[in-house]
């Protein structure tokens, strides 16, 4: 029998569906889970493609059903899992093997894990594969980091199983070590943000205006056939016009406010914030998450401070003010885009991976969470100015800013007189307005800390005097 071409451990929601995909597109795989029930379980279901699959109940006969140099990807809870997984693999591989983890590593594990393989002849990909069960099974977006070699010997396998944007495989080589995990934890972080705006326009649409939950649905309908187009609208659309089998009523209305996170979001905060970029979109979409837990504090709160108490929402024409919640929604998006893009940015230049931003871009036109038209309206922008400081300030972007920026300001104005909370888009808004500004405000922050720490200023004359006459009795304008 022709051995596998790849293997896969991990047969869990993202592991079974990953091998059907691979398996579907021809490539025949070995597969083996601890449990082994579960591998039998998953053979028996694997119905016309069983030809294709090899299940193996023991790790010698999964890594002998596979053809050297064998890649074997590591689909399984991530952390501590992945190194005991490692370490049970070790001992039947080969010079030049492959160990792939596909799960959601923090990518700092993912460098660790690539360079204590360093001098044991085996490789490390750290690969971040986006779309959840659906992308897995039919198309996902990959996020590939390792060596140049190692990628060459799976390319063809995973071109074969990744998304298609126009016939473009949502799959690239995008460094060594822990660039895909990287890339990937960032996309992660994006989506908090975009999935925290998306939830504050619902808000005031709903706490607002008063729409039901189907009337909103509605309205992101609409939105997904225009510049919003994007799989997180569409889902919204039809979250909202779902109804609840146990009691009829819409069934968001019926969902806890109370969110959970499992890390890459904060991750995604924690090293932007390490590198001094600022992400306050992200960050924001963090802490409401964070907010969102606190479900009982929220409550104790609302008893004892009260709805903040101000006007309903004011607005005088209503379909002006949701075309201007669309527009909103995309400056935003653009704000939340741009930080993601600038960390990656920063971080490429740390870890010297030369990431590669408009194939970021491309690839995640599709299979992934945040697949999206205007993601291929970045891809242009990247393509057409490479060496552009920041995504807002590329002609393409500068102008969607401009045409919406506006719009956001009236959106978060409103909402904020209203004490309807709107922090990710507030926070997009203050950074466009901070980024934008030449002339801001920390010669004050500058002054203080010498008064207080001496820490000395820079001039805007250049004269050689970097310490303020603090105490002196000179006093401006006398
Ligand atoms: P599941 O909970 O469905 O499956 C977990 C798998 O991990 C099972 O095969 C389980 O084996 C195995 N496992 C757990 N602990 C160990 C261990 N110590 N040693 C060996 N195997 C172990 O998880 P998912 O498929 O959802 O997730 C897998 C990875 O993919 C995670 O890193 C996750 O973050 C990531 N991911 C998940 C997405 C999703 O939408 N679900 C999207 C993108 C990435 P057993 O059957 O023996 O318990």
């Amino acid at each position: 029998m022709a051995q596998a071409e790849i293997g896969l451990i991990g047969l869990g929601v993202m592991g079974s569906n990953l091998a059907l995909n691979i398996a579907e597109k021809g490539n025949k795989i070995a597969v083996f889970n601890r449990t082994a029930e579960r591998t039998r379980e998953f053979y028996e279901e694997a119905g016309s493609l069983k030809d294709q699959i090899v299940p193996c109940e023991t790790i010698e006969e999964f890594v002998a059903a596979i053809r050297p140099p064998r890649p074997i990807i590591i689909m399984i809870k991530a952390g501590d899992p992945v190194d005991q997984q490692m370490e049970l693999l070790k001992p039947f591989l080969e010079k030049n093997d492959i160990m792939i983890d596909a799960g959601n590593a923090n990518f700092r594990d993912t460098m660790r894990r690539f360079d204590a393989l360093k001098d044991s002849g085996l490789t490390f990909i750290g690969m971040g594969v986006s779309g959840g069960e659906e992308g897995a099974r039919h198309g996902p977006s990959i996020m590939v980091g390792g060596k140049e070699d190692s990628w060459k010997r799976v390319e063809k396998v995973l071109t074969s199983i990744a998304a298609k944007y126009n016939d473009e495989p949502c799959v690239a080589w995008l460094g060594e070590n822990g660039a895909g995990h990287f890339v990937k934890t960032i996309h992660n972080g994006i989506e908090y943000a975009d999935m925290q705006m998306i939830a504050e326009i619902y808000g005031i649409l709903r706490d607002g205006l008063n729409m039901s939950a189907t009337e909103i649905g509605k309205v992101f309908d609409t939105w997904n056939k225009g510049r919003l187009n994007s799989y997180l609208i569409e889902i919204s659309g039809t979250v909202l016009e779902t109804a609840d089998p146990l009691t009829g009523k819409p069934i968001v209305d019926m969902i806890l406010d109370k969110a959970g996170q499992k890390g890459t979001g904060k991750w995604s905060v924690i090293e932007a914030q390490n590198m001094g970029v600022p992400a306050t979109a992200i960050e924001a979409a963090v802490a409401a998450r964070s907010l969102s837990s606190m479900k009982d504090e929220r409550e104790a709160a609302e008893k004892t401070l009260g709805l903040p108490g101000l006007s309903a929402l004011s607005v005088s024409d209503r379909d002006a003010f949701i075309k201007d919640l669309e527009s909103a929604l995309l400056a935003g998006k653009i704000g939340a885009y741009a930080q993601g893009f600038a960390v990656m940015s920063a971080a490429s230049k740390e870890f010297g991976w030369n990431l590669p931003m408009p194939t970021i871009a491309k690839i995640w036109r599709a299979g992934c969470i945040i697949r999206s038209q205007f993601l291929d309206e970045i891809t242009s922008a990247f393509t057409a100015a490479p060496d552009a400081a920041n995504l807002i300030v590329t002609p393409a972007f500068s102008t969607m800013v401009k045409e919406t920026d506006g719009a956001l300001r009236r959106v978060v104005s409103a909402a904020v007189l209203a004490g309807l909370p709107v922090p990710a888009l507030a926070s997009a808004l203050g950074y466009f307005d901070s980024y934008r500004r030449g002339r801001g405000t920390a010669n004050m922050i500058q002054a203080q800390r010498d008064f207080f720490g001496a820490h000395g200023f820079d001039r805007i004359d250049g004269a050689d005097n970097h310490h303020g006459p603090w105490g002196s009795g000179l006093v401006a304008g006398a």
